[in-house]
Parts: C-alpha cells; sequence; structure tokens
C-alpha cells in the first residue's frame, strides 16, 4: 500500500479541508483520540495503514481525561533519567493484585507490565517529554515517569506526530453505532447519521462515567451528586451499543476510580486541582457532622482512592474536612480556599450542618487523642482510643483556631466496565469469538486489567500500551 502523502500545514487546515485532502479509502478507523487512540492510531500508520481518528471533541478540547495526567507507571529493572531505584515485574504485579483484590487477568496484566518500560521509550521518541523524577510527598519517584507539563502536553505532542506522519483527523464526529456483520466490523455511524467505513476499527473512546442516566442506573440517585474530574465526552455510548449487540463485556458498572474532591469543583473536567489531600491532617465528618472512618489509617496515596466511595455512602453524598490552624501548610492545597472560621460553631453554621453536634464530635476527638505533635513522614501509631471509629495515625486535636474546612464530594475518574479483549486487543464478541477487526484500547478494555481498585499511573500504561497493541494487530490483521 502507497503511503498517504505528508499533509501540508494540517494543524492548521480546517475539518473540511483535511476532508477533502482524504483521497484515499479508510483502513483503519480509530474512535476516540485520548492517548489509548492516538497510540493506535500512531502505531497503525506506522506500520503503513491508512488511518482516520474521530472524536467527539472540538480541537480546541480534543485529549479526553489523557488531558489531565501526570504520569504513567512503569516497570524498570535499573535506575533511569525519570525513575529511581528499581521496580521489577513481579513488584508491579504484586501491586495490582493486591488492589484490585485479585479481580485481574493475569496474562493481560502481565502483558502491561511487560510493555510498560519499551512504552516509554516509545511515546519519548514520538516527541513527550519526561521529567526527571520527581522526590516528594507523593512517594511516586521510583514508579511513576512524569510527563514533562502535565497530560495535556503528551496529547499535544502525540497529535503533532501522528498529523506529521499522515493521520487524518476528524473532531466533533460522536460515534453512537457500530455496525457489526455477524462478528466483524463493518462502519461506524455518528448520532447524526454520519457513517465511516473502514476495514478494521479501534475503540478508545473511554469509560461510560460522564453518562449522567447510566451512573444513576448504577449507583441510583446518588450519582446525581457525583463530580466528574474529567471530560463531559466519555459517555459510553458505542460500549452501550455493543452491549445492546450481545457483545461481551467484563467488570461491574459500579466499579471504579473514585477519589474525594473539593465539592466545590465544576461538575466535569475540573481535573488534578479540584483534589484534597487533607483528609490525615485532621478528621472527615458527614452532614450530621459524624465521623465515619479512619482518617489515619495509612499513608495518603494510598488511600485516596477509597475515598470517593467512602464520601458516596454518606448522606447527601458530601462529607467535610475538617483540620485545625497547626497543620494547614503540611499538604498540597486544593485550588479553592479552605472555608475558615475562628470557632467550631461558627464553622459549622458556615458549612449548614448543626454546630452542636460538630462542637460534641470535636470534643468526643480530643479527650479521645494524647497531647503532642505528630510525625507525618511515617505511620506514627497516634491513635485515638474508644471511638467509633478510631484514628489510628496522626490523631492530634484540634484546638488552634482558626479552624477550616473542606466540603468533600465523589470525584470520578474513570469506569471500569468495559470490552473482553485479548493478547492482541481483540474484542471477544461472544463466548467463543473474537472480531476479526474490532480491537480496544484504554479505559474501554481497563476492567480486564482493574476489576476494582487502582495503583496511580495505571491507567495511562494501559492506555499506551494497548493502544501501541491495538493499532499494530489492527494493521497486521488487514489482508494487504
Ligand atoms: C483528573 C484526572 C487525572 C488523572 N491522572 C492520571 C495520571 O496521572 N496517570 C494515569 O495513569 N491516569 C490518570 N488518569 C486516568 C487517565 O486519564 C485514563 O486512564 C486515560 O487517559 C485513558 O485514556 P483513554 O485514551 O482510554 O481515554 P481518554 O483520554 O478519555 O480519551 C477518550 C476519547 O474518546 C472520545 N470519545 C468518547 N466517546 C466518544 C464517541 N462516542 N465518539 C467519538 N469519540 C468519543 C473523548 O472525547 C476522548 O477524547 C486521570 C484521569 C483524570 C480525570
Amino acid at each position: 500500500m502507497k503511503l498517504r502523502p505528508m499533509p501540508r500545514a494540517m494543524g492548521t487546515q480546517s475539518n473540511k479541508a483535511i476532508e477533502d485532502s482524504v483521497d484515499e479509502r479508510t483502513e483503519i478507523l480509530v474512535i476516540g483520540g485520548g492517548h489509548a487512540g492516538l497510540c493506535a492510531a500512531i502505531s497503525a500508520r506506522e506500520a503503513g495503514r491508512s488511518v482516520l481518528l474521530l472524536d467527539a471533541a472540538s480541537e480546541s478540547m480534543r485529549g479526553g481525561n489523557s488531558r489531565h495526567t501526570r504520569n504513567l507507571r512503569a516497570m524498570h529493572t535499573e535506575p533511569t533519567a525519570t525513575l529511581t531505584d528499581r521496580y521489577d515485574e513481579e513488584e508491579y504485579w504484586q501491586d495490582i493484585l493486591r488492589v484490585t483484590n485479585g479481580q485481574t487477568n493475569e496474562e493481560l496484566t502481565r502483558l502491561v507490565i511487560r510493555e510498560s518500560f519499551e512504552l516509554l521509550h516509545w511515546l519519548s521518541s514520538r516527541g513527550v517529554r519526561f521529567q526527571p523524577s520527581l522526590r516528594g510527598t507523593l512517594s511516586l519517584d521510583r514508579t511513576n515517569a512524569f510527563f514533562l507539563s502535565g497530560g495535556c502536553a503528551l496529547v499535544n505532542a502525540l497529535y503533532r506526530y501522528a498529523m506529521q506522519i499522515g493521520v487524518v483527523m476528524h473532531y466533533e464526529k460522536e460515534i453512537a453505532h457500530i455496525e457489526l456483520s455477524g462478528t466483524s466490523f463493518r462502519w461506524a455511524e455518528t448520532k447524526t447519521g454520519e457513517t465511516f467505513h473502514a476495514d478494521a476499527a479501534v475503540l478508545a473512546c473511554g469509560g461510560f462515567q460522564a453518562n449522567t442516566d447510566w451512573m444513576v442506573e448504577a449507583w441510583g440517585d446518588a450519582a446525581l451528586n457525583f463530580l466528574i474530574r474529567g471530560t463531559p465526552l466519555n459517555r459510553g455510548y458505542v460500549l452501550r451499543d455493543l452491549m445492546q449487540q450481545d457483545v461481551l463485556t467484563i467488570g461491574d458498572p459500579r466499579q471504579c476510580h473514585a477519589v474525594a474532591i473539593d465539592a466545590r469543583a465544576p461538575k466535569f473536567d475540573g481535573g488534578i486541582v479540584s483534589r484534597l489531600d487533607s483528609v490525615p491532617f485532621g478528621i472527615v465528618v458527614n452532614r450530621e457532622a459524624k465521623r465515619f472512618y479512619d482518617e489515619g489509617e495509612d499513608f495518603w496515596p494510598k488511600r485516596y482512592a477509597i475515598w470517593g466511595r467512602l464520601v458516596a455512602a454518606q448522606p447527601e453524598q458530601i462529607a467535610y474536612s475538617i483540620i485545625d490552624h497547626k497543620v494547614q501548610d503540611l499538604f498540597m492545597p486544593s485550588v479553592y480556599p479552605a472555608i475558615t472560621a475562628d470557632s467550631i460553631p461558627e464553622l459549622a453554621t458556615k458549612l449548614d450542618i448543626d454546630p452542636q453536634a460538630l462542637s460534641d464530635t470535636i470534643s468526643q476527638f480530643n479527650a479521645a487523642t494524647d497531647q503532642g505533635t505528630c510525625d507525618h513522614t511515617v505511620l506514627d501509631g497516634r491513635r485515638t482510643t474508644g471511638l467509633l471509629p478510631d484514628k489510628t495515625n496522626w490523631a492530634q486535636t484540634l484546638d488552634r483556631g482558626p479552624y477550616h474546612a473542606y466540603p468533600l464530594r465523589p470525584g470520578i475518574t474513570f469506569t471500569y466496565l468495559g470490552l473482553k479483549v485479548d493478547q492482541q486487543a481483540r474484542v471477544q464478541m461472544n463466548e467463543t469469538t473474537f472480531a476479526p477487526n474490532l480491537y480496544a484500547a484504554g479505559e474501554i478494555m481497563a476492567g480486564n486489567i482493574l476489576g476494582e481498585g487502582y495503583c496511580a499511573g495505571t491507567g495511562m500504561t494501559v492506555g499506551g500500551v494497548f493502544g501501541r497493541i491495538a493499532g499494530t494487530s489492527a494493521a497486521a490483521g488487514l489482508q494487504t
């Protein structure tokens, strides 16, 4: 097959001009232009195929959830320019096994782990830049490589490279239907009825967390109070359409990555700056001013991903992280200022919770806590006694005003229910058959790796590794 000539100044072309420049049949259609879709499109194009990438977003909002990211988790057996020490396959596997409680496919997960090291090189040689390893409170310098200038820079670098090698992109194309013939892909259709034919397709269009109706179906009305940390466009239309055509899925619709974020964040796309790291430094109460979980159970990077679910289980899905003045500089601040008051009753009034109930909760907490200071760099064992629940590390009295509070809501990062795939990223259509020309990568198949729980940086690793595999497999699967 003859490669498409390098497009001229594609970055400044309108969609119409790009469409006019498509003078050959699309061999591979990639649906979704986040990290996974870009890795797939580039891999298929580098294998000599004509590739059309469609995304529901406008050009200025492209990049899905991948825009919001900061790092990916990669194995390595010796220090590198971006990672310290070593983090080998077995340790990575044990980490995934532990957080998922065994709800993972070992074969596929080990594949992701083994390919994660090579992914760093692959991305680097296509324009993505990483920063030197970060030491500090996140404790990720050994395991996670950070993108220089964040996920937006990664996405832009991959778009630039993809355009240079001749991947064609159409924005504002939201696919709602995949036409199948038996177990084969035929064409994709937008909500408005526009069709895109190709010899093979890669589905990389995210989870369904931004689809409020579907979230309510899974969670009940509680989901109306969830905030979605990323793109409003990952609505799961393609996943739903395939489910309606009896294609196999894996995972539970309620399983997802959910953290506690500032309740003042927007419904969608608040990104990383609305995350709150204040929980271990004080107490967390619900709408009734009652504590409901051990705020000092473990280091925050190991616990932040359970707090979305904990808040989701509280009345009206709201909670409040409350600290006193002496700890206010010890954690990364949220983008929103704390709600502050000189006394606890005044703070409660500002939060619209019962002042007496909050005063009682804090008095009981203080009475169950020894005087003295905490060491937040270790699990210091400074605990309360006799409370339900106790705080088992970093318990110190809340007694120095002014007092500060942050309202918390469940912040959903991405859902895990997805398409079942094999090692070539082929979609499993039924108990016995894999599609010959339909592949999936990224959030839409992350449930194969993550049945529950989360290890920071795994989302981008799954997307990158399976994106590459899907693009390569799709290219290799064509006859000529
Ligand atoms: C705030 C935040 C921070 C995060 N930080 C990290 C991190 O540091 N490290 C990490 O590993 N993971 C992180 N994640 C998770 C990570 O973003 C995802 O795991 C990863 O980006 C998934 O890539 P993807 O390509 O599958 O999805 P996305 O990047 O979301 O791309 C999906 C694309 O599909 C498009 N789309 C959706 N539906 C359709 C449709 N019907 N038709 C056409 N196009 C469609 C969307 O517009 C979007 O562009 C973070 C997520 C969020 C929200």
